[in-house]
C-alpha cells in the first residue's frame, strides 16, 4: 500500500463546495489502495485576511501574536474537510501542527522545522483514517511549545517535510492552476504546462518570484529526493513532476537546517572583460552582448552595476581561450558607445586575466543569509579580495585572484566542513540534466524586492564580510548582489560602490543597519529605491549556449526597457528595471524565448 502526501492550497478549499470536491478526490485516492496524509490551507484568501486585520490594530503587530492568528486559519480547514470525509463515509481525522508533533525553531513568522513525530500519524493510518493535518504550522521545541508559523506560502513545506519524515510514496501538490507554467498565468494567459523541471530550476524560479511552490519546499524535495509532483485540483490532468538528483542519505533531525554547504567548486580558467562608464540607456547590453552572441562566443558571469552620473559598468567573464575574441568585441563597440554618451565621459575597456571562480552550493543556504556572509568573512580573514559577486539560490561564487584560488578552496572547506578531495574544477560539476533542459524553462517577475546602493565602501578584503554580515545579524536576506568595477581613489583609498537587493519589508531595516554602519566605517550614502521589478529566466540547458543572455537583452531593448542592473549564475539571468515596466517586460521576456502557447490557461478569480 502506497503512502502518499496530498496538500491543497487556499482557492482548492476556498468554499463548502470545494472541500467537499477535495473529500472526493481524496476518497478515490484511498478506494485505489493508498494510505493517505491530506494538508491543507487556510480557506481562500482567509490568511490575507487575518494579516488585515492584525494591521488594523497596529502598524507593526508582534510576531508571537501574529503566528496566534495566522494559525487560526488551518485550524479551520482541517476540520472542515475531516467532517467532509466522515460525510463521505471515509474515517478521517484532523491534527494541528502541534498536534501532529511538528516541531520547528522558537522563531515566529518564519520558523524552519526541526522535526517531525511520525507515531500518531502512523498510529491513525492503521486505522485506516485519513489524517488531515494543518499545514504552514508547528510548535517551537523550548519549554513554552509556542506555535509557529513557517512563512506565507509555507504549507506547501509542510506537506513536503511530512512527505520526507513519512518516507511517503510521494507528494503530490494540488491548486488552481494545471501545474508548473512558464510564467504566472494570470499575468501571460498564454504561459505553458511543463511536464517536468529539475529541482535546480525550480527553487531558482520559486526563489525569484513564482509563488506556486514555496521555495523551502523544493529544498526539502531535493535535499530526501522526495518525488514531489504539481497538479490542478480542478481536473486530472498530470501536472508537473519536479526532478531531484540522488540524495545524499541525511538525518530527519534539523530537517530544514541540515548542512547548508554540500560542496566547493573553482574554476581557474576564466578572464573577466569590463566595459566602464556605458551610457544608461536601453539597447546597451542587448546591443554588446548581441554581437558577442553572433561571434558565438560563450559567457559565464555578466553583471551591471547600478549607476552613476548616467553611466553604467558592465562586466561579465569569459574561458581564457576566447578572452582575445570577447576583447576584440568588447574594443570594437566601445567607441560606438563612446559617441552615444551624452556625458562625454569616455567609455573603456578593462579586461583582467588570471582570475578565478570559487563557489559554495548547497540548497540548505535557502533563506540563510549568514552563509552568503560566511564565505565572505571565510576569504577575508584569509586576506583574500572579492572582484565579483554572484548569487543563485544554491550557490554564492566570488570572482578573485587565480594566485588565491588553492588558498580559497583550502578555507572554504574547513569553514563549510567539506573533505578538500571532494571539491569540484569546473570540467567535473556540470549541472544536472543541462542535455535534456531547454536554455529557457521559464521566467518570473517579483515586483517586492527594494535595491540599495551604498557609495563608496573600501575595496579591501573585509568589506563584503562585513556589510552582509551585518545584514545577517538582523536575519535579512540579500539577493541580487553587485559590486561596482568602478574603482575611485578618495584620499589614497581605492573605494566602490555595492548595490544588493533585499525584500522589500526588509528595505527599511536594512537601510537603517547600513546607515549606522556607513557612518562609523566612512562609507558613503546608503540609497534605497522600492520602485523596481526583477525579471528573470531559469534553464539549465542554458549552460555553453551562446546568445541566451543577448536575447532577453534585446527583447528588453526592443521594448525601449532600460536595464538598471543584471546578475546572472549558471542557470538564470536577472534583470533589475523601473517597476511599472515590470509587467511588460515579463511579457516581452516570454514571447521572446517563445515559451507561449495556444491555448490560454484559464484560472480561478
Ligand atoms: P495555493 O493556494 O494552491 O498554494 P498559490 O496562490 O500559492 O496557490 O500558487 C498558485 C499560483 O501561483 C497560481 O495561481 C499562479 O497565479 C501563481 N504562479 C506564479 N508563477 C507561476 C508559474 N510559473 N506556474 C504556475 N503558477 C504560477
Ligand atoms: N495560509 C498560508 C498563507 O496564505 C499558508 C499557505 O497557504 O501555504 O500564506
Ligand atoms: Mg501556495
Amino acid at each position: 500500500m502506497a503512502l502518499i502526501v496530498q496538500k491543497y492550497g487556499g482557492t482548492s478549499v476556498g468554499s463548502v463546495e470545494r472541500i467537499q470536491a477535495v473529500a472526493q478526490r481524496v476518497m478515490q485516492t484511498v478506494k485505489a489502495g493508498n494510505s493517505l496524509v491530506v494538508v491543507v490551507s487556510a480557506m481562500g484568501k482567509t490568511t490575507d485576511g487575518l494579516v488585515k486585520l492584525a494591521n488594523a490594530i497596529s502598524p507593526n503587530p508582534c510576531r508571537r501574536e501574529m503566528d496566534m492568528l495566522l494559525s487560526t486559519g488551518e485550524q479551520v480547514s482541517i476540520a472542515l474537510l475531516s467532517m467532509a470525509l466522515q460525510e463521505l463515509g471515509q474515517p478521517a481525522v484532523s491534527l494541528t501542527g502541534a498536534q501532529v508533533g511538528i516541531v520547528t525553531e522558537a522563531e515566529h513568522t518564519r520558523a524552519r522545522i526541526l522535526q517531525i513525530s511520525s507515531q500518531r500519524i502512523e498510529k491513525y493510518l492503521k486505522d485506516r483514517k485519513v489524517v488531515v493535518v494543518a499545514g504552514f504550522q508547528g510548535i517551537s521545541s523550548t519549554t513554552d511549545w509556542e506555535i509557529t508559523t513557517l512563512g506565507r506560502g509555507g504549507s506547501d513545506t509542510s506537506a513536503v517535510a511530512l512527505a520526507a519524515a513519512l518516507k511517503a510514496t510521494c507528494c503530490e501538490i494540488y491548486t488552481d492552476v494545471p501545474g508548473i507554467l512558464t510564467t504566472d498565468p494570470r499575468i501571460v494567459p498564454e504561459a505553458q504546462l511543463m511536464n517536468e523541471i529539475t529541482s535546480d530550476e525550480m527553487l531558482e524560479l520559486a526563489s525569484l518570484g513564482a509563488k506556486v511552490l514555496h521555495p523551502r519546499a523544493v529544498e526539502i524535495a531535493r535535499n530526501y529526493g522526495v518525488e514531489l509532483v504539481v497538479r490542478s485540483s480542478w481536473s486530472d490532468e498530470l501536472g508537473t513532476k519536479v526532478i531531484s538528483p540522488q540524495p545524499q542519505s541525511r538525518s530527519l533531525v534539523g530537517l530544514e537546517i541540515t548542512k547548508p554547504v554540500d560542496g566547493v567548486e573553482y574554476d581557474t580558467d576564466q578572464a573577466k572583460v569590463a566595459l566602464l562608464r556605458v551610457p544608461d540607456r536601453p539597447g546597451v547590453a542587448a546591443r554588446l552582448f548581441g554581437e558577442i552572441a553572433r561571434q558565438n562566443l560563450d559567457v559565464d558571469l555578466i553583471i551591471q552595476s547600478i549607476h552613476e552620473s548616467n553611466t553604467n559598468d558592465i562586466a561579465f567573464t569569459v574561458t581564457t581561450p576566447i578572452l582575445k575574441r570577447a576583447e576584440a568585441v568588447a574594443q570594437a563597440i566601445a567607441p560606438v558607445l563612446r559617441s552615444q554618451n551624452a556625458s562625454q565621459e569616455e567609455a573603456e575597456v578593462m579586461v583582467q586575466q588570471q582570475i578565478a571562480k570559487v563557489s559554495i552550493v548547497g540548497a540548505g543556504m535557502i533563506g540563510r543569509p549568514g552563509v552568503a556572509a560566511q564565505m565572505f568573512a571565510t576569504l577575508s580573514d584569509a586576506g583574500i579580495n572579492i572582484q565579483m559577486i554572484s548569487t543563485s539560490e544554491v550557490k554564492v561564487s566570488c570572482v578573485i585572484n587565480a594566485a588565491d584560488c588553492d588558498r580559497a578552496i583550502d578555507v572554504l572547506c574547513r569553514t563549510f566542513e567539506v573533505n578538500r578531495q571532494e571539491s569540484l574544477s569546473k570540467n567535473e560539476h556540470i549541472p544536472i540534466q543541462n542535455q535534456k533542459s531547454p536554455p529557457v524553462r521559464g521566467v518570473a517577475l517579483d515586483l517586492k524586492q527594494a535595491r540599495l546602493a551604498i557609495r563608496q565602501v573600501h575595496d579591501r578584503p573585509g568589506t563584503a564580510a562585513k556589510l552582509f554580515g551585518l545584514l545577517a545579524q538582523h536575519n535579512i536576506s540579500v539577493d541580487m548582489i553587485i559590486q561596482s568595477q568602478r574603482c575611485h581613489v578618495v584620499d589614497g583609498v581605492p573605494k566602490r560602490d555595492i548595490a544588493f537587493t533585499v525584500a522589500q519589508i526588509d528595505a527599511e531595516e536594512a537601510r537603517r543597519v547600513l546607515a549606522e554602519a556607513a557612518a562609523e566605517c566612512g562609507w558613503g550614502e546608503v540609497v534605497v529605491d522600492s520602485a523596481i521589478a526583477k525579471v528573470s529566466i531559469v534553464g539549465a540547458g542554458m549552460v555553453g549556449q551562446p546568445g541566451v543572455a543577448a536575447r532577453m537583452f534585446e527583447a528588453l531593448a526592443q521594448h525601449k526597457i532600460n536595464i538598471q542592473m543584471i546578475t546572472t549564475s549558471e542557470i538564470k539571468i536577472s534583470c533589475v528595471v523601473a517597476q511599472e515596466q515590470g509587467i511588460l517586460a515579463l511579457k516581452a521576456i516570454h514571447t521572446a524565448f517563445e515559451l507561449g502557447s495556444d491555448q490560454q490557461i484559464q484560472v480561478p478569480a
